[in-house]
């Protein structure tokens, strides 16, 4: 799908609802705007519900101020003409109140855009704009002062955070990537103390290209590959609904027999993800014009080493990032699901899947189904698509039940002797 193609009022209902519908702002919180290419802003109404806006609630402000549409645009809307002022570059601004953001803007402090390496080269460094009555003038100057300086990304104080990008879509990748790691910031701290990326992994991790591989032409597809590249689709948009992944990263894969498999492209948007812009990799080769996920080495691997495995799911789930990013190890002597699914999951350096595919892939067995690299990523590998998918549910909850036992007394797990009882019950390879 071609955002930029959209009509402005769309893109506002668009985004405004996958904002609202990821609990991401309240129904009376949070506004946003386009600016068009006549000089127009195109704004979200004020007082409107949020969970039901539609293309005709949207206000277009001439560039000499002139207000037409069915409302009036949010009270906020100084603040996106102030920005629009200060920096012609900006084509797109979004506002909301997310918990998490709001949390950092009511101790007034930063988020760490070091902890996973895509918040920087997303949001950029981060600006904080003094505390303002919401609406006026005096709001507009503190937050366009910091716009002026450079920043992209503006947290509040006692308010929210601003964005403003070239597109919408860049708007909601930043936000939704600098919310994201927020999140997991709050749930690493609760458990241990997060580390950060140095300015050379995360440039190294930046500077990665595309894999360049030889291309075949796709002229023979199986029923059986279309139903993997269907089944691939719905698991991905429910994964992105759960929030398991953000909206351009988390792969999927499924063999198809013997070397060959389908991949999801690397950088498109997840919630519109079509069976067709799946891609086929047939041994060294990749279907003609795709891009597959810069993963795909490692899936690659993966499959080649390891007969049993059929899928391969790459994520970054918020809880389980909290151990990525911590040195507490996610412990699945929880709950006998957990250690069903899950069994012990090691913790990779970050950048091995990368740098070193073949260790990497040589990590998983039978006994070894789940493997954390630092800082980045879960890799869950299933006899199929819903046995991976399972894994990677299971391995989020429980990292979710992990974090939320440490506020209420200290975790006891399942004894080793309960292990090997239900190592024996359900078979479980050793
Ligand atoms: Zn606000």
């Amino acid at each position: 799908m071609n955002l930029e193609m959209l009509h402005p009022a769309d893109q506002l209902v668009m985004f405004m609802e996958r904002i609202y519908g990821y609990g991401m702002t309240t129904t009376s919180g949070g506004n946003l705007s386009v600016l068009d290419d006549n000089g127009d802003i195109w704004i979200t109404p004020g007082s409107i519900d949020k969970g039901s806006l539609t293309r005709n609630d949207m206000v277009r402000i001439t560039p000499d101020g002139e207000i037409i549409g069915n409302h009036k645009p949010s009270s906020e809307y100084p603040f996106h003409r102030h920005i629009y002022k200060a920096r012609p570059d900006i084509k797109a601004v979004l506002h909301a109140h997310p918990p998490a953001l709001v949390a950092f803007s009511i101790v007034r402090k930063l988020p760490n855009t070091s902890l996973i390496p895509n918040v920087k080269f997303s949001c950029g460094e981060i600006g904080m704009a003094k505390y303002g009555l919401p609406g006026s003038t005096d709001l507009g100057d503190k937050i366009s002062e910091e716009f002026k300086k450079g920043f992209n990304t503006v947290i509040l104080e006692n308010h929210g955070v601003v964005i403003g990008a070239k597109s919408m879509f860049d708007a909601f990748k930043s936000f939704e990537t600098l919310d994201f790691s927020a999140r997991l910031e709050i749930d690493a701290n609760n458990i241990g103390k997060p580390k950060s990326l140095t300015a050379e992994q995360i440039d190294w991790y930046k500077s990665r290209q595309n894999v360049s591989m030889d291309e075949f032409v796709e002229n023979n597809i199986s029923s059986a590959e279309k139903e993997a590249r269907r089944e691939i689709c719905k698991l991905i948009k429910r994964a992105y609904n759960q929030q398991l992944f953000t909206s351009t990263q988390g792969t999927f894969s499924q063999r198809i027999d013997g070397d060959s498999f389908i991949i999801t492209p690397a950088g498109a948007d997840r919630k519109y993800l079509e069976p067709e812009d799946i891609v086929k990799i047939n041994g060294d080769l990749k279907e003609l014009g795709k891009i597959p996920s810069r993963s795909v080495e490692l899936h690659k691997e993966i499959y080649k080493q390891h007969p049993h495995i059929n899928s391969i799911i790459i994520a970054h789930p918020p809880c389980i990032m909290a151990f990525a990013v911590t040195d507490e190890p996610l412990d699945s002597r929880t709950i006998p699901e957990s250690y069903i699914l899950m069994r012990t999951i090691p913790k990779l350096e970050f950048g091995s899947n990368y740098m070193h595919p073949k260790e990497t892939a040589a990590v998983f067995k039978e006994n070894t189904p789940i493997a954390i690299i630092k800082n980045d990523c879960v890799i869950v590998t299933g006899t199929g698509l819903l046995n991976a998918f399972d894994r990677l549910e299971v391995a989020e909850y429980s990292a979710r039940a992990i974090i939320s036992a440490k506020d209420l007394g200290d975790v006891v797990t399942i004894s080793d002797e309960e292990i090997g009882d239900i190592k024996k019950a359900f078979n479980l390879a050793e």
